[in-house]
Protein backbone atom coordinates (compact mmCIF):
# COMPACT_ATOMS: atom_id res chain seq x y z
CA UNK A 1 0.00 0.00 0.00
CA UNK A 2 1.41 3.31 -0.92
CA UNK A 3 -0.06 5.54 2.09
CA UNK A 4 -1.07 9.12 1.10
CA UNK A 5 1.17 10.88 4.16
CA UNK A 6 4.17 8.85 6.34
CA UNK A 7 6.30 10.03 8.66
CA UNK A 8 10.38 9.78 8.19
CA UNK A 9 12.58 8.59 11.28
CA UNK A 10 16.24 7.85 10.88
CA UNK A 11 18.67 6.58 13.48
CA UNK A 12 19.58 10.31 14.42
CA UNK A 13 15.93 10.87 15.79
CA UNK A 14 15.89 7.02 17.93
CA UNK A 15 19.00 8.37 18.95
CA UNK A 16 18.11 11.91 20.10
CA UNK A 17 14.89 10.05 22.13
CA UNK A 18 16.78 7.17 23.63
CA UNK A 19 19.35 9.99 24.68
CA UNK A 20 16.56 11.37 26.76
CA UNK A 21 14.79 8.34 28.07
CA UNK A 22 18.37 7.40 30.32
CA UNK A 23 18.57 11.57 31.08
CA UNK A 24 17.15 13.04 34.32
CA UNK A 25 13.68 14.62 32.87
CA UNK A 26 11.14 12.95 31.15
CA UNK A 27 9.28 15.81 31.15
CA UNK A 28 9.91 19.99 31.77
CA UNK A 29 13.87 19.50 31.35
CA UNK A 30 15.71 21.60 28.81
CA UNK A 31 14.71 19.73 25.37
CA UNK A 32 11.11 21.57 25.53
CA UNK A 33 12.88 24.69 25.59
CA UNK A 34 15.90 23.97 23.16
CA UNK A 35 12.95 22.83 20.96
CA UNK A 36 10.86 25.98 21.34
CA UNK A 37 14.04 28.15 20.68
CA UNK A 38 14.85 26.45 17.33
CA UNK A 39 11.47 26.32 16.08
CA UNK A 40 11.36 30.16 17.05
CA UNK A 41 14.55 30.58 14.56
CA UNK A 42 13.37 28.28 12.18
CA UNK A 43 10.28 30.37 10.75
CA UNK A 44 11.45 33.71 12.46
CA UNK A 45 8.93 34.22 15.37
CA UNK A 46 9.79 35.68 18.43
CA UNK A 47 7.92 32.98 21.01
CA UNK A 48 7.15 29.58 20.76
CA UNK A 49 5.01 27.48 23.05
CA UNK A 50 5.18 23.95 22.51
CA UNK A 51 2.23 21.59 23.83
CA UNK A 52 0.76 18.29 23.03
CA UNK A 53 -0.76 18.80 19.33
CA UNK A 54 -2.20 21.33 17.31
CA UNK A 55 -5.61 21.25 18.93
CA UNK A 56 -4.04 22.23 22.23
CA UNK A 57 -2.38 25.07 20.41
CA UNK A 58 -5.01 26.14 19.05
CA UNK A 59 -7.08 26.26 22.35
CA UNK A 60 -4.22 27.97 24.36
CA UNK A 61 -3.98 30.79 21.67
CA UNK A 62 -7.97 31.28 21.54
CA UNK A 63 -7.91 31.78 25.38
CA UNK A 64 -5.09 33.81 25.75
CA UNK A 65 -6.42 36.03 22.93
CA UNK A 66 -9.59 35.98 25.81
CA UNK A 67 -12.47 34.34 23.31
CA UNK A 68 -14.93 33.42 25.97
CA UNK A 69 -18.90 32.91 25.65
CA UNK A 70 -20.52 35.88 23.73
CA UNK A 71 -17.46 35.70 21.14
CA UNK A 72 -17.91 34.86 17.75
CA UNK A 73 -14.90 32.64 15.93
CA UNK A 74 -14.81 32.68 12.32
CA UNK A 75 -12.92 29.51 10.18
CA UNK A 76 -13.36 27.47 7.44
CA UNK A 77 -15.70 24.59 7.00
CA UNK A 78 -12.53 22.87 4.79
CA UNK A 79 -10.29 22.14 7.81
CA UNK A 80 -10.07 19.46 10.65
CA UNK A 81 -13.02 19.94 13.08
CA UNK A 82 -10.45 21.00 15.80
CA UNK A 83 -10.10 24.70 14.07
CA UNK A 84 -13.55 24.96 14.73
CA UNK A 85 -14.21 23.28 18.03
CA UNK A 86 -11.52 25.24 19.87
CA UNK A 87 -14.07 28.27 19.86
CA UNK A 88 -16.72 26.44 21.13
CA UNK A 89 -14.34 24.83 23.99
CA UNK A 90 -14.07 28.10 24.89
CA UNK A 91 -17.87 29.03 25.20
CA UNK A 92 -17.65 31.21 21.63
CA UNK A 93 -20.31 30.88 19.04
CA UNK A 94 -18.28 29.33 15.86
CA UNK A 95 -19.23 30.35 11.90
CA UNK A 96 -17.98 29.69 9.17
CA UNK A 97 -16.66 31.83 5.91
CA UNK A 98 -17.27 29.71 2.55
CA UNK A 99 -13.84 28.96 0.95
CA UNK A 100 -12.58 29.71 -2.55
CA UNK A 101 -11.58 27.01 -5.23
CA UNK A 102 -7.70 28.58 -5.33
CA UNK A 103 -6.57 28.78 -2.03
CA UNK A 104 -9.39 25.76 -0.19
CA UNK A 105 -9.30 28.20 2.03
CA UNK A 106 -11.59 31.60 3.35
CA UNK A 107 -12.11 33.51 0.52
CA UNK A 108 -11.16 37.28 1.35
CA UNK A 109 -14.76 38.67 -0.66
CA UNK A 110 -16.88 36.00 1.06
CA UNK A 111 -15.08 36.93 4.72
CA UNK A 112 -15.74 41.05 3.88
CA UNK A 113 -18.83 40.70 2.80
CA UNK A 114 -19.76 38.82 6.13
CA UNK A 115 -17.95 40.86 8.52
CA UNK A 116 -20.06 44.24 6.70
CA UNK A 117 -23.40 41.81 7.99
CA UNK A 118 -21.95 41.16 11.36
CA UNK A 119 -21.10 44.20 11.60
CA UNK A 120 -24.54 45.64 11.20
CA UNK A 121 -26.23 43.22 13.52
CA UNK A 122 -23.30 43.70 16.19
CA UNK A 123 -21.99 40.03 15.75
CA UNK A 124 -18.67 41.05 15.03
CA UNK A 125 -16.01 37.99 15.15
CA UNK A 126 -13.08 38.25 17.67
CA UNK A 127 -10.99 35.85 16.45
CA UNK A 128 -10.42 34.26 12.74
CA UNK A 129 -8.87 31.26 12.10
CA UNK A 130 -7.93 30.97 8.43
CA UNK A 131 -6.09 27.31 8.19
CA UNK A 132 -3.44 27.15 5.61
CA UNK A 133 -4.76 24.40 3.51
CA UNK A 134 -2.55 21.23 2.25
CA UNK A 135 0.62 23.51 3.46
CA UNK A 136 -0.26 26.28 1.14
CA UNK A 137 -0.69 30.06 2.84
CA UNK A 138 -3.83 31.64 1.59
CA UNK A 139 -4.15 35.75 1.13
CA UNK A 140 -3.20 36.58 4.01
CA UNK A 141 -2.30 40.01 3.79
CA UNK A 142 -6.28 40.56 2.56
CA UNK A 143 -7.31 39.32 5.88
CA UNK A 144 -5.03 41.27 7.72
CA UNK A 145 -6.52 44.26 6.17
CA UNK A 146 -9.59 43.27 7.54
CA UNK A 147 -8.62 42.45 10.66
CA UNK A 148 -6.97 45.99 11.61
CA UNK A 149 -10.73 47.35 9.65
CA UNK A 150 -12.90 44.92 11.81
CA UNK A 151 -10.70 44.45 14.41
CA UNK A 152 -10.18 40.83 14.69
CA UNK A 153 -7.26 38.95 15.90
CA UNK A 154 -6.08 36.03 13.41
CA UNK A 155 -4.77 32.81 14.58
CA UNK A 156 -3.26 30.90 11.53
CA UNK A 157 -4.09 27.12 11.72
CA UNK A 158 -0.75 26.35 9.49
CA UNK A 159 -0.91 22.66 11.05
CA UNK A 160 -0.05 21.69 7.47
CA UNK A 161 2.39 24.48 7.06
CA UNK A 162 5.78 24.60 8.63
CA UNK A 163 8.51 25.74 6.09
CA UNK A 164 6.05 27.09 3.63
CA UNK A 165 6.30 31.24 2.99
CA UNK A 166 4.09 33.79 1.72
CA UNK A 167 5.67 36.80 0.26
CA UNK A 168 9.23 36.06 0.89
CA UNK A 169 8.66 34.84 4.83
CA UNK A 170 7.83 32.15 6.58
CA UNK A 171 4.26 31.07 7.54
CA UNK A 172 4.62 31.77 11.59
CA UNK A 173 7.08 35.22 11.22
CA UNK A 174 3.79 36.70 12.96
CA UNK A 175 3.82 39.52 10.09
CA UNK A 176 -0.34 38.71 9.58
CA UNK A 177 -1.41 36.31 12.15
CA UNK A 178 -1.52 37.25 15.47
CA UNK A 179 -0.78 33.31 16.59
CA UNK A 180 0.05 30.60 13.88
CA UNK A 181 -0.28 27.14 14.67
CA UNK A 182 1.94 24.20 13.42
CA UNK A 183 1.17 20.39 14.25
CA UNK A 184 3.54 17.67 14.46
CA UNK A 185 1.02 14.25 14.21
CA UNK A 186 2.84 12.16 12.22
CA UNK A 187 1.33 13.04 9.02
CA UNK A 188 2.44 16.36 9.03
CA UNK A 189 5.46 17.72 7.79
CA UNK A 190 7.70 17.01 10.82
CA UNK A 191 6.49 14.65 13.65
CA UNK A 192 7.17 14.78 17.28
CA UNK A 193 4.17 11.93 17.08
CA UNK A 194 2.11 13.87 19.13
CA UNK A 195 2.43 17.73 19.55
CA UNK A 196 1.80 20.90 18.76
CA UNK A 197 3.25 24.76 18.64
CA UNK A 198 2.07 28.22 18.87
CA UNK A 199 4.23 30.62 17.64
CA UNK A 200 3.59 34.50 18.37
CA UNK A 201 5.75 37.90 18.30
CA UNK A 202 3.72 39.45 20.95
CA UNK A 203 5.42 38.39 24.41
CA UNK A 204 2.30 38.67 26.27
CA UNK A 205 0.31 36.52 24.13
CA UNK A 206 3.74 34.07 24.26
CA UNK A 207 3.43 34.36 28.54
CA UNK A 208 0.09 34.16 28.99
CA UNK A 209 -0.37 30.70 26.76
CA UNK A 210 2.48 29.61 28.60
CA UNK A 211 0.66 29.95 31.55
CA UNK A 212 -2.44 28.43 30.43
CA UNK A 213 -0.58 25.18 29.10
CA UNK A 214 0.55 24.48 32.07
CA UNK A 215 -2.63 24.82 35.09
CA UNK A 216 -2.01 28.70 35.11
CA UNK A 217 0.39 28.14 37.40
CA UNK A 218 3.75 29.73 38.00
CA UNK A 219 6.99 29.84 40.01
CA UNK A 220 8.16 33.22 38.51
CA UNK A 221 8.31 35.43 41.53
CA UNK A 222 8.14 38.28 39.61
CA UNK A 223 4.34 37.26 38.02
CA UNK A 224 3.39 37.37 41.83
CA UNK A 225 0.71 39.21 43.83
CA UNK A 226 3.21 38.68 46.77
CA UNK A 227 6.42 37.36 47.75
CA UNK A 228 7.02 33.99 47.85
CA UNK A 229 6.93 31.69 51.07
CA UNK A 230 9.77 29.89 50.39
CA UNK A 231 11.18 27.60 47.69
CA UNK A 232 8.39 25.69 47.27
CA UNK A 233 6.09 28.34 46.41
CA UNK A 234 3.81 28.48 43.59
CA UNK A 235 0.58 30.57 42.62
CA UNK A 236 -1.91 29.83 40.09
CA UNK A 237 -2.76 32.80 38.55
CA UNK A 238 -5.69 31.60 36.37
CA UNK A 239 -7.24 28.82 34.91
CA UNK A 240 -5.37 26.71 33.05
CA UNK A 241 -4.62 22.94 31.81
CA UNK A 242 -1.89 20.09 31.15
CA UNK A 243 -1.15 20.55 27.43
CA UNK A 244 2.57 19.95 28.32
CA UNK A 245 5.12 18.53 25.96
CA UNK A 246 6.93 15.93 27.01
CA UNK A 247 10.85 16.01 26.32
CA UNK A 248 10.92 12.62 24.27
CA UNK A 249 8.78 14.50 21.81
CA UNK A 250 10.77 17.97 22.21
CA UNK A 251 13.59 15.97 21.27
CA UNK A 252 12.13 14.16 18.39
CA UNK A 253 11.16 17.78 17.12
CA UNK A 254 14.58 18.99 17.32
CA UNK A 255 15.93 16.44 15.36
CA UNK A 256 12.95 16.65 12.60
CA UNK A 257 13.61 20.25 12.80
CA UNK A 258 16.99 19.68 10.72
CA UNK A 259 15.35 18.35 8.10
CA UNK A 260 12.76 20.74 7.24
CA UNK A 261 13.91 22.26 4.54
CA UNK A 262 15.08 19.42 2.76
CA UNK A 263 11.46 17.82 3.55
CA UNK A 264 10.15 21.33 1.88
CA UNK A 265 12.05 21.02 -0.82
CA UNK A 266 10.87 16.89 -1.72
CA UNK A 267 7.42 17.83 -0.94
CA UNK A 268 7.56 20.72 -3.83
CA UNK A 269 9.47 18.79 -6.30
CA UNK A 270 6.75 15.66 -5.98
CA UNK A 271 4.25 18.51 -6.36
CA UNK A 272 6.15 19.70 -9.84
CA UNK A 273 5.87 16.10 -10.94
CA UNK A 274 2.23 15.31 -10.29
CA UNK A 275 1.55 18.59 -12.00
CA UNK A 276 3.31 17.38 -14.96
CA UNK A 277 1.80 14.36 -15.48
CA UNK A 278 -1.59 14.85 -14.33
CA UNK A 279 -2.23 17.93 -16.45
CA UNK A 280 -4.44 16.68 -19.11
CA UNK A 281 -7.06 14.46 -16.89
CA UNK A 282 -10.32 15.38 -16.39
CA UNK A 283 -9.32 17.14 -12.90
CA UNK A 284 -8.57 20.30 -11.42
CA UNK A 285 -4.96 20.64 -9.91
CA UNK A 286 -4.05 22.56 -6.62
CA UNK A 287 -3.29 26.42 -7.94
CA UNK A 288 -0.49 28.30 -6.75
CA UNK A 289 -1.49 30.96 -4.40
CA UNK A 290 0.87 34.48 -5.80
CA UNK A 291 3.44 35.15 -3.27
CA UNK A 292 2.85 31.44 -1.69
CA UNK A 293 5.15 28.39 -1.38
CA UNK A 294 3.84 26.03 0.04
CA UNK A 295 4.97 22.82 2.34
CA UNK A 296 3.09 20.84 0.27
CA UNK A 297 1.31 18.64 3.20
CA UNK A 298 -0.98 17.45 0.92
CA UNK A 299 -1.62 17.28 -2.96
CA UNK A 300 -5.66 17.76 -3.20
CA UNK A 301 -7.08 16.92 -7.06
CA UNK A 302 -10.59 18.03 -7.59
CA UNK A 303 -12.44 15.57 -10.08
CA UNK A 304 -14.55 17.37 -12.51
CA UNK A 305 -17.11 14.45 -12.28
CA UNK A 306 -18.17 14.25 -8.49
CA UNK A 307 -20.87 11.33 -9.57
CA UNK A 308 -17.19 9.65 -9.79
CA UNK A 309 -15.13 10.57 -6.70
CA UNK A 310 -16.16 7.18 -5.16
CA UNK A 311 -15.63 4.95 -7.59
CA UNK A 312 -12.02 6.40 -8.39
CA UNK A 313 -11.71 6.61 -4.40
CA UNK A 314 -12.63 2.38 -4.62
CA UNK A 315 -10.32 1.63 -7.67
CA UNK A 316 -7.40 3.37 -6.56
CA UNK A 317 -7.53 1.54 -3.22
CA UNK A 318 -7.80 -1.55 -5.07
CA UNK A 319 -4.67 -0.78 -6.25
CA UNK A 320 -3.29 0.11 -3.26
CA UNK A 321 -2.57 3.73 -3.69
CA UNK A 322 -4.51 4.91 -0.78
CA UNK A 323 -6.14 8.21 -1.18
CA UNK A 324 -8.07 10.34 1.42
CA UNK A 325 -10.64 13.20 1.68
CA UNK A 326 -9.68 16.17 3.36
CA UNK A 327 -12.40 17.59 4.68
CA UNK A 328 -15.48 16.42 5.29
CA UNK A 329 -16.81 20.40 5.77
CA UNK A 330 -17.03 20.80 9.61
CA UNK A 331 -20.92 22.10 9.31
CA UNK A 332 -21.97 19.19 8.08
CA UNK A 333 -20.47 17.03 11.38
CA UNK A 334 -23.97 16.35 13.44
CA UNK A 335 -22.42 18.21 15.81
CA UNK A 336 -22.73 21.39 14.01
CA UNK A 337 -25.87 20.64 12.74
CA UNK A 338 -27.31 20.38 16.26
CA UNK A 339 -26.19 23.97 16.37
CA UNK A 340 -27.95 25.00 13.43
CA UNK A 341 -25.78 24.56 10.37
CA UNK A 342 -27.35 23.04 7.74
CA UNK A 343 -26.15 21.05 4.37
CA UNK A 344 -26.27 23.86 1.70
CA UNK A 345 -24.80 26.73 4.21
CA UNK A 346 -21.49 27.03 2.88
CA UNK A 347 -21.95 25.69 -1.06
CA UNK A 348 -18.49 26.04 -2.62
CA UNK A 349 -16.92 24.09 0.25
CA UNK A 350 -19.62 21.41 -0.01
CA UNK A 351 -18.99 21.53 -3.81
CA UNK A 352 -15.09 21.14 -3.00
CA UNK A 353 -15.79 18.33 -0.68
CA UNK A 354 -17.64 16.45 -3.34
CA UNK A 355 -15.02 16.23 -5.67
CA UNK A 356 -11.58 16.21 -3.47
CA UNK A 357 -9.08 13.34 -3.53
CA UNK A 358 -5.39 13.54 -1.83
CA UNK A 359 -3.46 11.70 -3.86
CA UNK A 360 0.23 10.08 -1.88
CA UNK A 361 2.86 12.95 -1.25
CA UNK A 362 5.33 12.21 1.20
CA UNK A 363 9.39 12.90 1.41
CA UNK A 364 10.77 8.76 1.48
CA UNK A 365 8.50 8.84 -1.57
CA UNK A 366 10.48 7.00 -4.53
CA UNK A 367 9.90 8.20 -8.13
CA UNK A 368 8.65 4.33 -8.73
CA UNK A 369 5.84 4.91 -6.38
CA UNK A 370 5.26 8.07 -8.14
CA UNK A 371 4.59 6.54 -11.51
CA UNK A 372 2.32 3.99 -10.27
CA UNK A 373 0.02 6.62 -8.72
CA UNK A 374 0.07 8.40 -11.70
CA UNK A 375 -0.69 5.39 -13.56
CA UNK A 376 -3.07 4.27 -11.51
CA UNK A 377 -5.16 7.83 -11.11
CA UNK A 378 -5.21 7.56 -15.28
CA UNK A 379 -6.52 4.33 -15.25
CA UNK A 380 -9.36 5.30 -12.72
CA UNK A 381 -9.91 8.43 -14.42
CA UNK A 382 -10.68 5.97 -17.68
C1 LIG B 1 -3.83 18.00 12.06
C2 LIG B 1 -4.64 19.24 12.14
C3 LIG B 1 -5.08 19.78 13.35
C4 LIG B 1 -4.91 19.09 14.65
O1 LIG B 1 -3.61 18.76 14.90
P1 LIG B 1 -3.28 17.79 16.13
O2 LIG B 1 -1.81 18.02 16.33
O3 LIG B 1 -3.60 16.41 15.66
O4 LIG B 1 -4.10 18.22 17.28
C5 LIG B 1 -5.75 20.99 13.32
N1 LIG B 1 -6.00 21.62 12.18
C6 LIG B 1 -5.61 21.12 10.99
C7 LIG B 1 -5.90 21.89 9.75
C8 LIG B 1 -4.95 19.90 10.94
O5 LIG B 1 -4.60 19.38 9.77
Amino acid sequence: MIPYGKQDIIEQDIKAVVAVLNSKFLTQGPCVPAFEEALATAVNAKNAVAVNSATSALHIACLALGVQQGDYVWTSPITFVASANVGRLCGAEVDFVDINLNTYNICPINLEKKLIEAEKVGQLPKVIIPVAMCGQSTDMASIKSLSIKYKFKIIEDASHAIGARYNGQFVGCGKYADVTVFSFHPVKIITTAEGGVAVTNDNKIADRMRLIRSHGVTRDIKMMNKTSEGPWYYQQLELGLNYRMTEMQAALGQSQLLRLGPYVKKRTELAKLYHEQLSDLPIELPTPVTGSESAWHLYVILLHDKLRRKEVFDTLLKKHVQVNVHYIPVHTQPYYQQLGFNEGDFPVSEDYYSRALSIPLFPAMTQKQQDYVVHSLKDALR
